[in-house]
């Protein structure tokens, strides 16, 4: 089926875009599709393609949606914006045992089969929540060491540079001094596990043996812990990164989980506190 369209009836918005004076546009056609919700097989006739457009004056234009599944999917974004409204209210303590947790995850899961577009980072955010009570944290004697491919080591020069000590290629993480240094993507990652007492600041390194000035890295300050007797007492709840005696990292099994459900290749070893009661 083939019917010529009125494109002077469109929305304002399409009639600036180039669809307007491409003449593979002059006409809509039967559009055939699978419906990524529920596997169907779908027509989007012509007729209803006019109408959409010239009606309806809407924007969407390539359907990958059934109706039922296109329903489905509006009604999870609406209860989104009503999870994040409650969220709004809640205090720091409140918003970890909310009731509808649960439910806010339950619908990122039915969310993802209608869309690629979805918040990863919310997604780990509040099943960190769901695994962050209190009380079966405290008899925590186990972190583990985050595995570092590569040893660099850097130190800030006069000018707030940091120049890599040795020549070992740049990783994703690495330990700085009293700091630790990731490239952005593994900054962005880490931001998105709302981990305890972290903060990120851009910065710039400068590699001396070769005069290369390189972006795209923050340093991140975190939990310090120079001393195991120290470690003994540090609360192992929660989302937390320690850099142990400047040169180890130690993730709690909370934040060991969330990196590994991030995709990212890491290893991790075990790191026993034995005198912890
Ligand atoms: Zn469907």
């Amino acid at each position: 089926m083939k019917i010529a369209a009125n494109k002077d009836l469109w929305a304002d918005e399409l009639k600036r875009s180039y669809d307007y004076y491409d003449p593979k546009f002059d006409f809509y056609y039967d559009y055939s599709y699978t419906c990524r919700g529920c596997g169907l097989d779908e027509v989007w006739t012509a007729q209803q393609q006019k109408h959409h457009f010239e009606v309806l004056k809407k924007l969407r234009g390539v359907s990958s949606l059934c109706n039922q599944c296109f329903h489905k999917y509006n009604a999870l974004k609406s209860r989104f914006r009503y999870f994040k409204e409650q969220r709004e209210k809640e205090t720091e303590s409140s918003k970890k045992n909310a009731p509808y947790i649960q439910e806010w995850i339950d619908a990122i899961q039915e969310y993802k089969k209608y869309t690629d577009k979805y918040d990863l980072g919310m997604e780990h955010r509040l099943i960190g929540l769901t695994k962050t009570t209190d009380n079966n944290c405290t008899k925590n004697t186990r972190l583990f060491e985050l595995i570092l491919r590569n040893k660099n080591r850097f130190y800030k020069m006069a000018d707030g540079r940091y120049q890599p000590i040795n020549r070992e290629p740049l990783d994703a993480l690495m330990v700085g001094h009293e700091y630790v240094i990731a490239n952005t993507m593994m900054a962005n990652i880490l931001k998105s596990l709302e981990i305890i007492n972290v903060s990120f600041s851009p910065v710039i390194i400068f590699e001396r043996f070769n005069s290369r000035e390189i972006t795209g890295f923050e340093r991140l300050e975190v939990e310090r812990i120079d001393d195991k007797r120290s470690l003994l007492d540090t609360s192992l709840c929660g989302n937390r990164l320690l850099l142990y005696k400047n040169e180890t990292v130690l993730v709690t099994p909370e934040l060991r989980e969330l990196i590994e459900s991030s995709e990212q290749l890491f290893e991790f070893k075990k790191f026993d506190l034995k005198q912890r009661r």
